[in-house]
């Protein structure tokens, strides 16, 4: 099984963007995180490659919530994964508290969303008791994304060495999940990146938006 390869395009895009991607792009093991409102009009381009929304509401029923966006309703357009506590949305907005992260997760798991959970060196405070027993019952819905914050956007990757110890540790303490790295990764450290014994994937922001990136990230192989 292929590695996964997700992309994060954050508040990025064009709609001339969604029609080169949904052109260029195919790959099983490629998801592409979208801002919402280009998660239809992709769909309805192509289903060669499977999409993510960067969040979603920590309401789950329809409701008068105004702005919000269900699990529920990603999951009837044809959403399969929903990215989740982003360091950026923890710290930016502060609207993504370990409590308001479990909500969401819980909705996401409920409506039959694939959660992608980023966390950082802190993981083992951002993961609070609820949030490790809904990962270790719902390991198949649930993938963690190790994303060091100094290496977000920065250009700069932790030592691999580093990496590989962080992701033995992860999957030791919540039970082999699916974990994926994140931070700076590029078409010209994926391989080595995509090689860390344990890793089962990476998840890529700035270089998501380039489709001829993101190709050459997936020829890898890996
Ligand atoms: C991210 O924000 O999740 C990320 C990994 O960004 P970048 O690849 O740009 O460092």
């Amino acid at each position: 099984m292929s590695k996964l390869i997700v992309g994060n395009w954050k508040m990025n895009g064009t709609t001339d963007l969604v029609d080169e991607f949904s052109r260029m792009m195919e790959a099983d093991n490629l998801v592409l995180g979208l801002p919402y409102i280009f998660l239809s009009s992709f769909r309805s381009k192509t289903g060669k490659i499977k999409l993510a929304a960067q969040d979603c509401s920590i309401f789950s029923e329809y409701g008068s919530y105004t702005g919000e966006v269900s699990a529920k309703m990603l999951r009837s357009i044809g959403v399969e994964y929903v990215i989740l506590g982003h360091s950026e949305r923890r710290a930016l907005s502060l609207l993504d508290s370990a409590k308001n992260v479990y909500r969401k997760l819980s909705n996401a798991i409920e409506a039959g969303l694939i959660a992608i959970l980023c966390i950082d060196e802190s993981y083992d405070q951002l993961i609070d008791k609820n949030t490790a027993k809904l990962i270790e019952e719902n390991d198949e819905k649930v993938i963690l994304a190790y994303e060091p914050l100094s290496a977000i956007g920065t250009g700069v990757v932790p030592d691999i060495l580093e990496i590989a110890e962080q992701i033995v540790d992860i999957k030791e303490r919540y039970h082999g999940v699916t974990t994926l790295y994140g931070g700076s990764v590029n078409s010209k450290n994926a391989s080595e990146i995509l090689s860390i014994e344990g890793i089962d994937g990476v998840l890529i922001g700035g270089a998501s938006l380039k489709a001829a990136e993101m190709n050459t990230i997936l020829s890898t192989g890996l």
